[in-house]
């Protein structure tokens, strides 16, 4: 079966507020279960960098209710395509709270996005890169 894959960034409007991280990532895993989405939601407290992987009308519809989301704006669609397999789906739901395990989550993320060749990603790669280590959160979420 063919799946989507779409990978964005965003401006985030909830900054540093945990609460609200929380409260995205509760929601979020929680229908992505239901719907066979798994992904990344990646955070420095300005910037949202998700990659969302599953069927294409699970997929349309979370990005409908994504785009259409108050807490960020800004949004840009780095890569959207058909895919046959997960890159992003042996990742299982927990918030990475260890700088460790956010470290290794962001570095994959760097290593995917470096592969896309198209100026957006380059850009997106730039900021990933530049995020303060120790002020980054990496989501992973099923
Ligand atoms: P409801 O919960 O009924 O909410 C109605 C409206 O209010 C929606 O527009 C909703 O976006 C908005 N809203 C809800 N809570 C708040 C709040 N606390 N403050 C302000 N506005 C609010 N959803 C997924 O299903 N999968 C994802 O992978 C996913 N990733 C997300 C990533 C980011 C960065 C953000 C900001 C949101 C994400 N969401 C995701 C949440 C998504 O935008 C919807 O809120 C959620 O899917 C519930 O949709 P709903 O139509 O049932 O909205």
């Amino acid at each position: 079966m063919m799946l989507r894959r779409v990978v964005y960034i965003s401006q985030s409007r909830v900054g540093a507020d945990r609460a609200a991280l929380d409260a995205i990532v509760e929601v979020s895993s929680a229908r992505n279960a239901v719907d066979g989405i798994t992904g990344m939601l990646w955070s420095d407290d300005q910037m949202f960098v998700q990659a969302l992987e599953g069927g294409h009308e699970e997929v349309g519809g979370a990005m409908e209710r994504i785009q259409g989301d108050p807490r960020h704006d800004a949004i840009e669609i780095v890569d959207d395509r058909s895919v046959q397999t997960r890159m992003f789906g042996t990742w299982s739901m927990v918030r990475a709270d260890a700088e460790e395990e956010a470290i290794h989550s962001t570095a994959y993320l760097v290593g995917f996005i470096g592969q896309q060749g198209t100026p957006i990603a380059d850009r997106v790669r730039e900021v990933l890169l530049s995020s303060q280590p120790a002020k980054t959160d990496a989501f992973v979420e099923q």
